[in-house]
């Protein structure tokens, strides 16, 4: 099927009361655990790169071209999106040139009004290419030089004006955060979702930081309109918990356990077995 905008997946996904995960890749194994767990699975997926991701695998060109060519390569029959996740304006433009199809501008940290004019032009320059775009209102919450936000609750009516600029989907801070959560976390802010969604109607809804957020709250979001939800430290918890019990078993001192291709193994395995959790939690099973 080669890549795919998010668009389609995301409002068939509102439409049919489940959500599409995004899993944030680092590298070639992450990349293939995810794509092929979606295929076993008959899952739409979403590949989230960031812009410290895409720097890692030396740019967005590498990572475009190796998703493209893994797709076809492993067979790849169930829609993939490979999207920019919190893209900067610059970001956003050299994404999307590299062939991107879904990007995320985050324009959270400017103004309401700053945040309007680029992601009108951002989202503009997107559709012309095809290219599916989600915002931001209120900033998610996280940790920052050790500091850990208690996670901002979007103005419902500022998530308005911002859909009105033709967004594909919109991320809208309801007292989710990036990373772990604190033990003192008061979770989900479900009347700003309702209030949310009551304001920007059909409109998929994405949840960020969806590491750590108790089961039963991911299952209220999907039904007060969430249907995207990015995971990312959960995959990489479980791959160094993978990859730490093969070393201390001692597996890379045995035969040939120094191979990266075993000594990675594990930590592929993994990642499988929790986008699968994560596949069965949000409904998209048997959705491609
Ligand atoms: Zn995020």
């Amino acid at each position: 099927m080669g890549l795919v905008s998010a668009k389609e997946m995301l409002v068939k996904a509102k439409e049919g009361h489940y959500a599409v995960g995004q899993f944030n890749i680092n590298n070639l194994e992450w990349t293939k655990a995810i794509l092929t767990t979606a295929q076993e699975n008959n899952s739409p997926v979403i590949l989230g790169v960031s812009e410290g991701a895409a720097k890692y695998m030396t740019g967005f060109k590498t990572v475009s071209a190796m998703v493209a060519a893994m797709v076809e390569e492993l067979n790849i029959t169930v829609p993939v999106a490979l999207h920019l996740d919190h893209g900067s304006y610059e970001g956003a433009k050299a994404a999307a040139a590299a062939g991107f199809t879904s990007i995320m501008f985050d324009g959270s940290h400017y103004g309401i009004e700053e945040n309007i004019e680029k992601t009108k032009e951002i989202t503009e320059f997107c559709h012309s290419l095809n290219i599916s775009v989600e915002a931001e209102v209120g900033s998610i919450g996280g940790e920052e030089d050790g500091v850990v936000g208690k996670g901002e609750v979007a103005d419902p009516k500022e998530c308005k004006m911002i859909a009105d600029l033709g967004v594909d989907f919109l991320a809208a801070g309801i007292g989710n955060i990036h990373g772990q959560y604190p033990e003192n976390w008061e979770g989900l802010d479900f009347e700003a979702l309702a209030a949310i969604q009551q304001e920007t109607g059909a409109l998929p809804l994405v949840l960020h930081g969806g590491t750590g957020i108790p089961d039963e709250m991911i299952a209220k979001s999907i039904t007060l309109g969430v249907s995207k939800i990015n995971v990312n430290t959960e995959c990489q918890l479980y791959f160094q918990a993978a990859t730490r019990k093969y070393i201390e078993e001692g597996k890379d001192l045995k035969g040939k356990g120094f191979d990266p291709r075993k000594l990675l193994g594990p930590g592929y395995e993994a990642i499988k077995e929790i986008v699968k959790i994560k596949m069965e939690l949000f409904g998209s099973v048997n959705k491609a």
